[in-house]
Formats: C-alpha cells, sequence, structure tokens
C-alpha cells in the first residue's frame, strides 16, 4: 500500500474523526464548496471556485467510511451547434467507498482514509463528468450555423445562399458564362 498524503488546507478534504473514533455511526455533509480546475470538459463546465453543493451522507462501515448523495453546480458552456454562451445545472449521484488503510484492492484507484481525513474532489469530479452531455445544445433543436458563412441560422432560419448548383449544370452554367464573358477576349 503506498503511503498517499492529503492537503488538509484543502477544502475538499473532509474530517471523518468523528465518525472513526466518536459514537456516530453516520454525518451528513450539505455544504457548497469551491469548484476545482478543470471540473469539466472543455465546452461545459462548472467554473473554477464556483460552488458545489454536496449533500452526502458519511457512513463507517467495516471497509471503511461510505460515502453517498448527490452534487450539484451551476454549469457554463458554449452550444456545439451555434456556439451561444449557455448555463445548465447539474445533479450527479455519488456512492464511493473509502478504504481504512491497508484495506481494499491495494492499487492506485482505491480511495483511502488518510490521516482520519477523506478527499472527495476525484469522486465528485468522476460523478458530474460522467453527466455531463457530450454535445450540449442551447436548445434541442437550435439550427447551429450557416456551413457557408457562419450566420446564426437561430436568428435568421430562413437564411440560404440562392440554389445551389446541381453540379450535372454546372459546366453548362461555366459555358454560358464563357459565350457571354469580355468581347476582348
Ligand atoms: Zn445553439
Ligand atoms: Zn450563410
Amino acid at each position: 500500500m503506498n503511503a498517499r498524503n492529503l492537503d488538509l488546507r484543502d477544502p475538499w478534504v473532509v474530517s471523518v474523526h468523528r465518525l472513526l473514533h466518536g459514537s456516530g455511526e453516520q454525518v451528513a455533509l450539505t455544504e457548497s464548496l469551491p469548484a476545482p480546475e478543470g471540473l469539466g470538459s472543455p465546452v461545459l463546465g462548472v467554473p473554477e471556485e464556483a460552488p458545489v453543493d454536496l449533500r452526502i451522507r458519511l457512513e463507517s462501515v467495516s471497509e471503511g467510511i461510505l460515502a453517498s448523495g448527490t452534487v450539484s453546480a451551476e454549469l457554463v458552456g458554449q452550444c456545439s451547434r451555434c456556439l451561444a454562451y449557455i448555463t445548465d445545472r447539474v445533479v450527479s449521484d455519488i456512492q464511493e467507498l473509502y478504504f481504512h488503510p491497508g484495506r481494499g484492492a491495494g492499487d492506485e484507484e482505491d480511495l483511502l482514509i488518510v490521516d482520519d481525513h477523506i478527499d472527495l474532489t476525484r469522486p465528485v469530479r468522476d460523478a458530474i463528468i460522467v453527466d455531463l452531455p457530450f454535445s450540449p445544445l442551447c436548445r434541442e433543436d437550435c439550427l447551429g450555423l450557416c456551413p457557408s458563412c457562419g450566420a446564426d441560422l437561430n436568428d435568421d432560419p430562413d437564411h440560404d445562399h440562392g440554389q445551389a448548383i446541381d453540379p450535372r449544370w454546372a459546366k453548362l452554367a461555366e459555358g454560358i458564362d464563357l459565350a457571354g464573358g469580355d468581347p476582348d477576349n
């Protein structure tokens, strides 16, 4: 088992001393913590330092501490079709077991209790990221941008660039253009 240190100044590192050494078997953790850096995807996420609301129950079980409940936060990002600024809210379920030192599978993925503390960052990050849409939209039927000029089609649904020329007629159109071209040519 590799030794791991937790930064006790990190607000996401929570003491479970009372659960491990006190009489109670569970505590409710209801607080807002500042979002860590990079909580989300490049197109949609929780801004750094924005509040993440936790409603988590910590329970003492034989293997360690079971953390379960929900996490929620406001999201900001960009519509994947029209690139408009969008806001949304994510509410994610979380259920993770933090092992007593020496328990668990003994690999890197184990969440451990270290010096009577647990670090909530990774499970909260994982729970939120899984629930983010891969292609966020400003609305379900967003029309996106014109592929020719980039105009926002939501503002101008009838936008077009005239009849597209059928490739079979393109040669003919060229011929007409040549015939009517510059007389000096
Ligand atoms: Zn859009
Ligand atoms: Zn256009």
